[in-house]
């Protein structure tokens, strides 16, 4: 008999929450804190979504997406999640970057990038504050208009340079391009300019179990390979879901998973207005990610003046299609030390990010992907010699993931890494307009996604949902 994976699970919850990303684990954590029965279903057989990790024999364990978050994620996990969690995160020092343009060490927060403007790139300081302030004011109902291109243009005039020091890290937290709207750009950047780059000190696996743990205190009951087939509506109203064969009955469904598959797949084109649905068809998603992960042999060590976070590129300028490129030449390197990332054998592991489109992936026969996966590693390889020199021969575990590697696991459409483009925030909040008690809380509109994105934005649509459970509940009594 196959294993039921719905075991005394009730027919009846408050809420279900479908999909178990940073979004939707907060949303049912906070839910479940209020007083509320949630359901949280995952269809893989781990939780965490995107913010996961994987083992290979040796003590080898690779992170996928635990490269660096702002220091907000210090409040919102100490509000939203527990003291402990808040506690490991510490912050990354060493932030590198290497391309024909410049190399220069940062810790990657206003300070010290005012200093590196003013002196090494020879900028008015005057125009810098004026450049920090506007990108620190910038708000969600005025600053739509302007290109973050455009933004640059306005600030600093011809100066690829500076626009490559300021964009690059912002295209790898949260997939942003010179041609998305400037307010992608100025609220992702001003929260790492706040304080700089941070990190969990313990590994993806550590936050993932202590989450998990602060979930079950919480009473929430959650559930892997448990997989969504349908939200069912009736009479305009979220009426349950079915999962595994099973129908579950609820008051409210959450869904952290890609905003086209729920409203396409999961809930059913026909149950919207057209409108919504014209707008919904518009939405563009975010790009997607290659990544090579390495480990270094058991005693073999990496210098930590080689940097926690590397953005290296053999470009001699800066552009979107150059990033998205098969014809790779930026790759992030993160550098994981066995003090911030402990692991049985004290092994360094360092993973190496690229952005990516789909199709040049997707469409590739069986031979020629396998092919290109060798390929990839072997490329990172004589990339990453430049900075750990000799590596091939302290590497003992060399492997690929790719933008269907992505899809394959979190089941986001084209294995988008950051949900949707801009325009798939206003659809996300349109939901409850639509079908009362349908919510979605995951990565989309490019601010709400990233670590810390993604848990804000479960806060947001907890306090939505607890909205609309108080409203019914006083109108019944
Ligand atoms: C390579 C890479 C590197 C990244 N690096 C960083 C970084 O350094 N810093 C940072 O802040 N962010 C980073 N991110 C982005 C960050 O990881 C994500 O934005 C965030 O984790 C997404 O959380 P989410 O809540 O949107 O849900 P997701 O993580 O997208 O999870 C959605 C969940 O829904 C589940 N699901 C889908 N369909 C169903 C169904 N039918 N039934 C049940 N469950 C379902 C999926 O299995 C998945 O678990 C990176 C992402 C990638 C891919």
């Amino acid at each position: 008999m196959p294993k039921d994976f719905l075991k005394d699970a009730k027919p009846n919850y408050d809420v279900i929450v479908i999909g178990s990303g940073l979004g939707g684990m907060t949303t049912a954590n906070i839910l479940a804190k209020s007083g509320y029965s949630v359901l949280l279903l995952e269809q893989h057989y781990k939780l965490g979504g995107m913010a996961t990790w994987f083992k290979r024999p040796g003590g080898k364990i690779f992170d996928i997406s635990l490269h660096g978050f702002p220091y907000g994620m210090v409040k919102s996990c100490r509000r939203y999640w527990s003291q402990d969690i808040a506690d490991q995160i510490v912050q990354l020092k060493g932030v590198r970057f290497d391309n024909p343009m410049f190399s220069l060490t940062t810790t990657y927060n206003r300070n010290d990038f005012t200093n590196l403007l003013c002196n090494d790139f020879g900028v008015e300081e005057a125009k810098i504050k004026e450049f920090f302030d506007f990108a620190r004011g910038m708000n969600f109902y005025d600053d739509q208009k302007i290109t973050t291109g455009q933004l640059f243009e306005r600030f600093f005039p011809g100066r690829q340079d500076v626009v490559r020091l300021l964009m690059e890290p912002i295209v790898y937290a949260n997939g942003s391009t010179l041609e998305d709207p400037a307010l992608t750009y100025g609220i992702v950047f001003s929260n790492f300019m706040s304080k700089g780059v941070f990190t969990f000190k313990g590994g993806t696996d550590q936050l993932v179990k202590r989450m998990h743990q602060e979930m079950k205190d919480n009473g929430v009951d959650s559930r892997i390979n448990c997989s969504v087939e349908s939200v069912n509506v009736e009479r305009g109203k979220v009426k349950s879901v079915t999962v595994n064969g099973r129908e579950i009955n609820a008051k409210a469904v959450i869904s952290n998973a890609n905003l086209s598959t729920t409203i396409f797949k999961m809930v059913g084109a026909e149950k919207f207005d057209k409108d919504f649905l014209d707008e919904a068809r518009d939405v563009r998603l975010n790009s997607t990610s290659t990544q090579v992960y390495m480990s270094l042999k058991e005693g073999e060590q990496v210098e930590h003046s080689t940097g926690d976070l590397l953005f290296s590129s053999t470009s001699k300028e800066f552009s979107t299609d150059k990033l998205l490129s098969r014809e790779i030449t930026s790759r992030t390197f993160s550098f994981y030390y066995p003090d911030l990332r402990p692991n049985p054998k004290n092994r360094c592991f360092i993973v190496s990010s690229t952005n990516a489109n789909y199709e040049d992936w997707s469409t590739l026969s069986k031979e020629d992907y396998e092919e290109s996966k060798r390929e990839l590693v072997e490329n990172t390889l004589d990339a990453l010699e430049e900075y750990v020199p000799n590596c091939r021969e302290k590497i003992d575990h060399a492997e690929a993931a790719t933008p269907l590697t992505f899809e394959h696991y979190t089941r986001h459409e084209r294995g988008s890494s950051f949900g949707t483009k801009f325009e798939g925030l206003g659809v996300s909040r349109g939901l409850p307009e639509q079908i009362q008690g349908l919510y979605h809380a995951g990565s989309c509109g490019i601010i709400m996604s990233g670590w810390l994105g993604t848990i804000n934005y479960g806060v947001i649509v907890a306090n939505d949902v607890d909205s609309l459970l108080m409203k019914q509940a006083s109108s019944v009594s």
